[in-house]
């Protein structure tokens, strides 16, 4: 493509021919740009500005290629809600790993782009709505300082897609730091394809954890640090109150960024219970069922590494457990770190676990909102209604004798609780506009939260919980 301005490097395309299946997106109808992310393609070192908007269309629609482009569908395994199933991007595209001005290699995706061989019964597509709510939703976790896929575009296909009913088709791109996957490798492992298996731990350290090149073993220390970033990614959701909401081992990756933006959804009424995916009937990815599950992806990780791990079978399960043991430990104590913050307290004290629970046990009994609350008192705005009761004003001058000088413990907290999360029903108002054309109400909140820590005036309705209680997300749309 002329003046875009890419710099394609791909390494995926030179691994094993079992990892993918080389195939281009299928051309679409009438592409027309939905939404482009200026910002996005300015830190790619990408230049828009030369490209007309048609062709620029046509790229992310996937109806011409970038010249160096390779195209390909990626394979995968995965437990979906605990079940071993082998999958494959199934209406996703690589183009291929764009190196940015910084030096970072990432893949260029595009979601929604048709059928592939991993397409099982699905028709490779995607709807509007649901690209729409991923980019937005992608945007705001970056914006709230959260590792996470990023969306470059939007684009219209002028094709329907028949779900319950008729949509309207879009494509998405997504850029991520890669999209190996607890579950790429154990698609790897299940094809019991040791050398393949000691290729793909060699290329995610190549890629994202170059420091262990040259580890005593190579999959032991991979399963480690991919566990500290996982744990740290996990307490990030908790900070803001997402629920991801599908956490199956191929929506789970390697470089501890978040992808799948499917049934995901921001927590208003605290509430470790908090579902909201329609399928998930057990709560198997509730709100505080997060760290557990990823704890238990971990370990289906550490299983698939478990031949490179050591050649005797008891052995490699005594090692890798230890590293999986050490799990609840290490997240306890980042998760801590993190209320300190949230709380704005310097230091450690015996009583900060306390003083902690204290104020979630409270929250849950008064359905108080979580952002709102943490917000409340990181800039000491005066209680009314619940927080006039006498329980949690004793809290309160608790917390304040703990805290201390309100100035600087402002300061930290002001990094930690956002004023703006995505409230559920008003991504669901700017969606529902944005599909009869009008994207104002869309750009309007996304606006608000590329900016998620400043209050601006004028934005009290950004705050307002969803006054619907039984807000529901679904899968696969
Ligand atoms: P997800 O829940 O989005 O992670 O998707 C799980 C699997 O289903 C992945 O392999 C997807 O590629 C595949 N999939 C989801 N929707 C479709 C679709 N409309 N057509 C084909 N495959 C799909
Ligand atoms: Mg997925």
């Amino acid at each position: 493509m002329v003046g875009l301005n890419w710099r394609f490097d791909n390494s995926y395309v030179r691994l094993p021919e079992a990892f993918y299946a080389r195939l281009g997106p299928t051309p679409v109808k009438a592409p027309k740009l939905v939404i482009f992310n200026h910002a996005l393609a300015q830190e790619l070192g990408l230049k828009p500005g030369e490209v007309a908007e048609e062709a620029l269309a046509a790229v992310f629609a996937g109806n011409v290629l970038p010249d160096d482009a390779a195209p390909l569908a990626q394979a995968y395994a995965g437990h979906q809600f605990g079940g071993f199933t082998m999958l494959g991007d199934g209406r996703a595209i690589v183009l291929g790993e764009h190196i940015t001005p910084r030096g970072q290699r990432v893949d260029i995706q595009l979601k929604g782009s048709g059928p592939t061989p991993f397409s099982r019964m699905g028709d490779g597509r995607a709807a509007l709505g649901p690209m729409l709510r991923e980019y937005i939703i992608s945007e705001a976790m970056h914006a709230l300082g959260i590792p996470t896929s990023r969306s470059l575009a939007v684009v219209a296909t002028g094709e329907a897609v028949h779900r319950e009913r008729f949509l309207p088709g879009a494509v998405l791109t997504r850029v991520a730091a890669s999209h190996l996957r607890v579950g790429t490798f154990q698609y790897v492992a299940a094809r019991r394809d040791m050398d393949g298996l000691r290729t793909l731990v060699d290329y995610a350290i190549e890629r994202h954890y170059p420091q262990l090149k040259g580890s005593e073993s190579p999959a032991l220390a991979l399963l480690w640090a991919v566990m500290e970033r996982q744990v740290d990614l996990i307490v990030n959701w908790m900070r803001v109150g997402f629920i991801h909401g599908v956490m199956n081992t191929d929506n789970m990756t390697i470089s501890g960024e978040t992808i799948d933006y499917g049934p995901c959804a921001f927590m208003d009424t605290y509430d470790p219970a908090t579902t909201f995916s329609s399928i998930d009937h057990g709560r198997r990815y509730a709100f505080g069922n997060q760290p557990g599950i990823a704890r238990w992806n971990l370990t289906r990780l550490a299983e698939a590494l478990l031949p490179l791990i050591d050649a005797e079978t008891d052995k490699g399960v005594a090692l890798a457990g230890e590293k999986l043991e050490a799990f609840d430990e290490l997240y306890v104590a980042r998760w801590a770190a993190m209320m300190r913050r949230k709380l704005g307290l310097s230091g450690e004290d015996a009583g900060d676990t306390a003083l902690i629970e204290d104020l979630l046990g409270w929250m849950e009994r008064h359905r108080a909102d979580y952002t709102n609350t943490f917000r409340m008192l990181t800039v000491e705005r005066d209680g009314e209604g619940i927080y006039g009761g006498e329980v949690f004003v004793a809290w309160r001058d608790r917390w304040r004798a703990r805290r201390g000088d309100h100035a600087a413990a402002r300061l930290l907290m002001e990094t930690a609780n956002p004023a703006y999360i995505p409230r559920n029903h008003l991504v669901e108002a700017a969606l529902e506009t944005a599909g009869k054309g009008d994207l104002a109400p869309f750009n309007a909140l996304l606006d608000v939260l590329v900016k998620p820590y400043k209050e601006r005036p004028g934005l009290a309705a950004y705050t307002e919980p969803n006054p619907e209680e039984n807000y529901r997300t679904f899968c696969g749309t």
